[in-house]
């Protein structure tokens, strides 16, 4: 058989044996609702804090979480696009960027309510995997490591989606897992509560494993792999660092660690994780002690435009962004993503226009979305300044289309690269050198050319 006879063969076997499948991922809609176009710059929405919010328009501002019309607009262009999908994953986060003291528990369960109302009023039918985020719960962030109320009560909400045994299993710690022949493909759905693992979170200061969350995992990944069975995690709060500042991290150091092991111990079944929290579009590489790459996590922009107010991090909105994942029914392999998003600016001047942003393996010229095309596209975006600021465009949802270079480079290089803190804090001292000798070494051509046209 030659080459070409070959190529060929194995395509039409990958077609012949390839089941396709869809799926949504919905997250961080923090809806704001009292957000209003005022005239006065102080009173369009709470979520921007002190700001003031000039020319606010009809769909929502940058400074401000979402408006109900804006995250009805977004559920309706899932409908528009993709109507029926196998399931829709939702990884939380609901209510605004507002006090605690602005919020109370009635109003956070109001809002869980009422999104998953429209949720269900516009997918009747659709199966929807859903996390909870730091911001679903009162005061935000203090996720109890057990049973409370509000988990039973959004365990209520969410009735017709979950199981009876992911119902008590919810309640218990927010946690749970699924089969996924329900919804037609082969394999289970694991959805966690990695708000456990947030060094905000002061109720899991010092537990070695909150909720028993891992316990759990491990157990459960130890029996599907004798099955052979694979499986996707999805959660909210990813490990690791967040790419737009240097050094941020979300989970406590102790809890990143055993995370990462669990992944790279189990990675053969785990085809994928799906996370948010963010509201940027990037993602995670996981490496095996060799340095061979064993798994990815993908993390999905969010609807709402809301600027970060975090310290330290430049230009911080995004443009509303919902993301379609292609994947083979049979084993569960990400086989493409289609990110279509909302261009804010536009929809406030004309109309809301919700249109394709990018194809994964269009724009990084890559076969799939498996962790060795995810690592060849790290190597891309590291090496390809073209690449990169595709890859950097993406990440706010092109909002901010500014360049992005030397400290901000080797911030999203690392933040993708390590999602372990010692690895990142190595791998930002080699890429600041190397950039740094890159810069001294352009300054040197520089000079010698300017001194032999002089
Ligand atoms: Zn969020
Ligand atoms: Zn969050």
């Amino acid at each position: 058989m030659n080459s070409f006879t070959f190529l060929l063969f194995s395509i039409i076997l990958r077609i012949c044996t390839t089941e396709q499948g869809y799926f949504w991922h919905l997250t961080d809609l923090h809806l704001d609702p009292k957000y209003n176009v005022s005239s006065d710059p102080r009173k369009v929405c709470p979520s921007a804090g002190n700001q003031l919010v000039t020319d606010p328009g009809e769909w929502g501002h940058y400074l401000c979480d979402s408006p109900a019309v804006l995250i009805n607009s977004s559920i309706n262009a899932m409908r528009s696009i993709l109507p029926q999908p196998d399931f829709i994953l939702w990884t939380g986060d609901d209510t605004p960027h507002v006090p605690n003291e602005q919020l109370s528990e009635e109003a956070v369960l109001k809002m869980v309510k009422w999104l998953t109302n429209l949720i269900q009023q516009i997918f009747p039918t659709t199966k929807v995997y859903s996390a909870l985020g730091n911001h679903d719960f009162h005061p935000k962030s203090q996720l109890p490591p057990e049973n409370n109320s509000m988990y039973y009560q959004i365990s209520k909400f969410w009735s017709p989606w979950l199981k009876n045994e992911s119902m008590l299993s919810f309640q218990k710690g927010a946690y749970y897992s699924e089969d996924l022949k329900d919804v037609g493909a082969a394999g289970r759905m694991i959805v966690l509560n990695t708000n456990l693992y947030y060094d905000s979170n002061s109720l899991t200061t010092n537990m070695v494993d909150p909720g028993d969350q891992f316990n759990w995992l491990e157990d459960l990944l130890q029996s599907l792999e004798l099955k052979q069975e694979k499986v996707y995690i999805v959660g909210h709060i990813p490990p690791g660092f967040f790419e737009k500042k240097r050094d941020k991290s979300w989970f406590r150091e102790d809890f990143n660690k055993r995370y990462i092991q669990i992944i790279k111990k189990y990675h053969k079944v785990i085809q994928g994780q799906f996370f948010g929290h963010h509201h940027t579009d990037s993602f995670r590489m996981f490496y095996s002690e060799s340095g061979t790459p064993v798994n990815s996590m993908f993390i999905a922009p969010g609807v709402t435009p809301w600027k970060t107010t975090l310290p330290g991090v430049e230009n911080g909105a995004n443009n509303p962004g919902i993301r379609v994942v292609e994947y083979d029914r049979q084993n569960l392999q990400v086989l493409d993503m289609v990110t279509y998003y909302l261009n804010l600016t536009y929809a406030n001047k004309a109309s809301p226009r919700w249109e394709k942003e990018y194809r994964l393996t269009e724009a990084f010229q890559v076969p799939d979305g498996s962790a060795q095309s995810m690592h060849n596209v790290l190597n891309k975006i590291a090496n390809d300044p073209s690449y990169f600021k595709k890859y950097y465009e993406y990440n706010s949802v092109n909002y901010d289309l500014n360049v992005c270079k030397d400290v901000c480079r080797v911030d999203h290089i690392c933040a993708i690269r390590e999602v372990d803190f010692s690895k990142y804090d190595e791998c930002v001292r080699t890429e600041s050198s190397s950039s740094k000798h890159a810069f001294e070494t352009n300054l040197m051509f520089l000079a010698l050319f300017a001194y032999i046209v002089w």
